[in-house]
C-alpha cells in the first residue's frame, strides 16, 4: 500500500546515513539505570512499528451518491482508499542517543494538555538515552538574543507537570525570523526540536526543517498539533479540544442556570473557534441546554425576519428563556474590522459575544418585552484547564510517538490520530488550510436537530 503522503527523511539529506539498530524496546532496565527514583524495571517495548505499516485515512463507502454526506464525491468512485504512515518506534534509528541534544518548544496560545505532551516527549527521550533535553522558553522567541535561557529537562523536572494546565516553559506569539531561529539552534548544538503548537506554529516548524535542509544540517524537526479549535486536517481531533468541549459545557450549564432563573432570562457563551465551530458545535451536542448555535462556517441573520433576534424572542414567548452560544469568530460581517494583528501576524477578530449581547438587550428594550441578558465568556478559564483523562491519553501517545518519529530520522513531520490509529504526516498537508465544520455534514444537521434553531437567513 503506497501512502498518500512521502516523509522528509533524514536519509534524502545525507543518502550515505546509516540507520543504527534500535536499543529502545528490547534492553530491560534496572532502577538505578537513568535517575535517581529510577523507571520500573520491567520497562520494555513490545515490537517495532515497519516503515511499510499503513494506516487507512479514509473508510467510508457510500452505497450512493444521494447518501446523505456523500453530495460532494464523483458518483462513479464511492469507495475512497488512501492510506498514511502509521507511527511508533522503528527498528533502525538514525539518531545516536548519546549525540542527541533535544529542544522543546510551544507557542501559539494555551491548550489543556501542553504540560502532558512536554512530560512525555522528555520521559521518552530519557528511555531512547537522550541526556541532553532542554525546554525553550516562551515559544520561539526563546530562540531569539533576548537572553532567554534554556531550561535543563528530565524526567524528574516533568514528573508532575501533567497536574496543572499551562506550558512549563511558557508561551508566545511572534518571535525571531527563521534564519535567527536556526542559527540560534545551531549555537546551541540542537539537533531534535519538537515543537508544540497550531497552524502558525507548524508553519513556522516547517520552515525550520527547510531551513536546516538547506544548510545542510542533520537536525530532526517534529511537531504536535496543539489547536483547542481542532482546526487541523485530517486528524481525527487534536489534545485539548475534549478538555475544551467539557469545561464549555460546565459555562453552558450556569448560563443555562443563570436563564432560566430569571424573568425571560437570555445566556450568551462565546466559545474559542476563530475559523472553525467544532467547540460550539460539541458543546452544543453534549449540553442539550443550547437554542442557538452560531459558528463561522454557517452564515446568519441577526435583524431580520429570519434573524437570531426574531427568534429569540419566539423562544422567550414559547419557553421563557434561552441560551445561545456562539464560536468567537462567528458573525464578524456584523462587527466593524479591528484591522489589528497580534504578533504572530492574526487579525485580532472583534468580539461578536458583547455585540450580540449588546443587539439583544437593544431589540427586547425597542420591542417592549423585559429581557434579562447574561454574557460568559470562559475563554481563559478553559484554555488553562489541565487535561481530562482522554486528552490526558491522546498526549501521552502523541509525545512517545513524537519522539519515535525524529528517531527514525524522519523531520517536517507532525503527528496526529487517525482513525483511531497514530500516524505521522508531512507538516505541509495538514495546515494548507484550516479545518472547518462541513454545514452539509451528518454532524451540524445532528447539531441543528438537537437545538430545534431554524435557518437564520
Ligand atoms: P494558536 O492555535 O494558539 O493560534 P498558532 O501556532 O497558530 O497557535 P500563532 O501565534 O499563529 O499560533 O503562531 C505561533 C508562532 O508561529 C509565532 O511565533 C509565529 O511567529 C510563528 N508563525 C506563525 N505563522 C508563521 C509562518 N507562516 N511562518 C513562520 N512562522 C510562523
Ligand atoms: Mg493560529
Amino acid at each position: 500500500f503506497e501512502s498518500r503522503f512521502d516523509l522528509p527523511h533524514i536519509r534524502d539529506l545525507f543518502p550515505n546515513a546509516s540507520p543504527i539498530p534500535s536499543t529502545f524496546c528490547l534492553r530491560m532496565r534496572t532502577p538505578t539505570e537513568d535517575f535517581a527514583g529510577g523507571y520500573p524495571s520491567d520497562e520494555k517495548w513490545h515490537g517495532y512499528i515497519n516503515n511499510n505499516d499503513r494506516v487507512l485515512l479514509k473508510v467510508i463507502r457510500y452505497s450512493s451518491p444521494t447518501s446523505a454526506g456523500a453530495e460532494c464525491i464523483d458518483p462513479d468512485c464511492t469507495w475512497v482508499e488512501q492510506w498514511v504512515h502509521r507511527a511508533g518506534p522503528r527498528e533502525k534509528i538514525y539518531f545516536q542517543p548519546e549525540e542527541v541534544k533535544a529542544a522543546i518548544v510551544t507557542c501559539g496560545g494555551l491548550c489543556p494538555g501542553l504540560n502532558d505532551v512536554i512530560r512525555h516527549i522528555v520521559i521518552t527521550l530519557e528511555i531512547y538515552g537522550v541526556k541532553k533535553i532542554v525546554g525553550i522558553p516562551f515559544g520561539y522567541r526563546g530562540f531569539s538574543n533576548e537572553g532567554l535561557t534554556e531550561m535543563p529537562l528530565s524526567r524528574k523536572v516533568v514528573q508532575n507537570i501533567h497536574l496543572s494546565g499551562g506550558s512549563l516553559l511558557g508561551v508566545s506569539r511572534g518571535g525571531p525570523p527563521i534564519s535567527d531561529i536556526v542559527d540560534n539552534m545551531k549555537k546551541r548544538e540542537i539537533n531534535m526540536l519538537f515543537v508544540l503548537g497550531g497552524n502558525g506554529t507548524h508553519a513556522g516548524a516547517n520552515a525550520i526543517h527547510n531551513e536546516c535542509r538547506k544548510r545542510g544540517l542533520k537536525v530532526a524537526v517534529v511537531g504536535v498539533p496543539k489547536t483547542i479549535d481542532n482546526d487541523i486536517l485530517l486528524m481525527d481531533k487534536t489534545f485539548g479540544f475534549d478538555t475544551a468541549v467539557e469545561e464549555a459545557q460546565r459555562a453552558i450549564n450556569s448560563a443555562y442556570i443563570e436563564a432560566h432563573s430569571a424573568y425571560h432570562g437570555i445566556g450568551i457563551v462565546k466559545l474559542m473557534g476563530r475559523s472553525s465551530g467544532f467547540i460550539a458545535m460539541h458543546a452544543s451536542l453534549a449540553s442539550g441546554q443550547i437554542d442557538i448555535c452560531l459558528i463561522p462556517e454557517v452564515p446568519f441573520d441577526l435583524h431580520g425576519p429570519l434573524g437570531v433576534l426574531r427568534h429569540l424572542k419566539y423562544l422567550i414567548e414559547t419557553k421563557g428563556s434561552a441560551v445561545v452560544c456562539v464560536a468567537e469568530g462567528a458573525g464578524q460581517d456584523f462587527l466593524e474590522k479591528t484591522n489589528t494583528k497580534d504578533a504572530s501576524g492574526n487579525i485580532v477578530l472583534s468580539d461578536i459575544g458583547v455585540h450580540i449581547q449588546q443587539e439583544t438587550k437593544k431589540y427586547f428594550k425597542d420591542i417592549g418585552i423585559p429581557a434579562d441578558v447574561k454574557y460568559i465568556d470562559p475563554t481563559y478559564m478553559i484554555r488553562a484547564c489541565r487535561a481530562n483523562a482522554s486528552d490526558g491519553i491522546l498526549c501521552t501517545v502523541l509525545g512517545q510517538n513524537a519522539v519515535h518519529g525524529a528517531f527514525a530520522g524522519y523531520s517536517g513531520i507532525t503527528v496526529g490520530i487517525c482513525n483511531t490509529h497514530y500516524v505521522y504526516f508531512p507538516i505541509p498537508e495538514v495546515i494548507s488550510y484550516p479545518r472547518a465544520v462541513d454545514p452539509n455534514s451528518r454532524m451540524w444537521h445532528r447539531c441543528l436537530t438537537s437545538t430545534g434553531q431554524p435557518d437564520f437567513i
